[in-house]
């Protein structure tokens, strides 16, 4: 038992984007003390490092198409874990709190009175940004951001509000959307989005297999094709993505395509 009365401590860890040193600091040291640790497929190998060597460690996957353990035996494995009264480290790739079902966890624990703490982290889309060189906003060409996610829905469509995800002046982040990116293409076309409009892809973004793909709107699913680009990737649309060519003269190296 804890001295806050409530049985076992969760933190809730957002290990960034892949590069190791891109983990907060308060990320880092809280990984030191971990007594177990659920992870999933997108926490890089040299942040698990970081863990110490007798750290009871549960992989709970997570790639698009085959979830290895359900959400639901997450939440029950967590407050299972909690209640054995050890350090318990909930480890996720980017910030849990944006398409990381943190949310649901944290309810979860909430749930089952247990106490939390959530640590963020640096999401994809930040991370890809920097690395890039496509600032996210700028005051001449983005003045909106919005994160959406590109899964498909049970129904089989992806049910993304068009119109808005279509306007200009604006930069859009799609998260797990390559499976989908020939219909996110085809709609936001159709809702108006101008079809030059450019946009990137950006696979693996931080590591050191990163690319990056750069074309427009209506060219990105077939050089996704072409380049044979494949998850986890981020899609970026907007005027931003044009910055990128000046931007990336003054970075130090590239390994980025295209
Ligand atoms: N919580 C994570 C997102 C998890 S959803 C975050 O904040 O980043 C999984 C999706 O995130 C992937 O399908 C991909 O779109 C994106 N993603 C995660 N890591 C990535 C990376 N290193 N490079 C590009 N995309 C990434």
């Amino acid at each position: 038992m804890r001295d806050n009365g409530l049985s076992g401590k969760v933190t809730l860890i957002g290990a960034g984007p892949g590069d190791p040193d891109l983990l907060t600091l308060k990320a880092y040291r809280a990984l030191q003390s971990a007594e177990v640790v659920l992870y999933d497929h997108l926490v890089s190998q040299e942040i698990m490092k970081f863990l110490p060597h007798n750290a009871e460690l549960i992989y709970v996957g997570k790639e698009s198409s085959r979830h290895s353990m359900p959400q639901e035996e997450i939440g029950k494995t967590l407050v299972a874990m909690a209640k054995s009264g050890r350090n318990v480290i909930r480890l996720k790739g980017g910030d849990g709190y944006i398409f990381g079902r943190g949310g649901e966890e944290a309810q979860a624990l909430a749930l089952a009175n247990i106490a939390f703490t959530v640590i963020p982290g640096i999401t994809s889309a930040q991370g890809a940004a920097a690395s890039v060189g496509i600032p996210l906003t700028h005051r001449d060409y983005s003045r909106a951001l919005i994160f959406a996610t590109g899964h498909l829905r049970e129904n089989k469509q992806v049910d993304l509000d068009w119109d808005t995800l279509a306007r200009p002046n604006q930069t859009l982040v799609i998260y797990m959307g390559i499976g989908t990116l020939p219909m996110i293409c085809k709609q936001l076309i159709a809702h108006g989005l101008a079809p030059n409009t450019p946009a990137a892809l950006i696979e693996r973004a931080t590591t050191q297999a990163e690319r990056c793909v750069v074309g427009s709107v209506q060219s990105l699913p077939d050089l996704a094709i072409e380049q044979a680009i494949k998850p986890p990737a981020l899609i970026v649309i907007g005027e931003v993505v044009g910055l990128r060519e000046t931007l990336m003269h003054h970075q130090p190296e590239t390994i980025a395509i295209a």
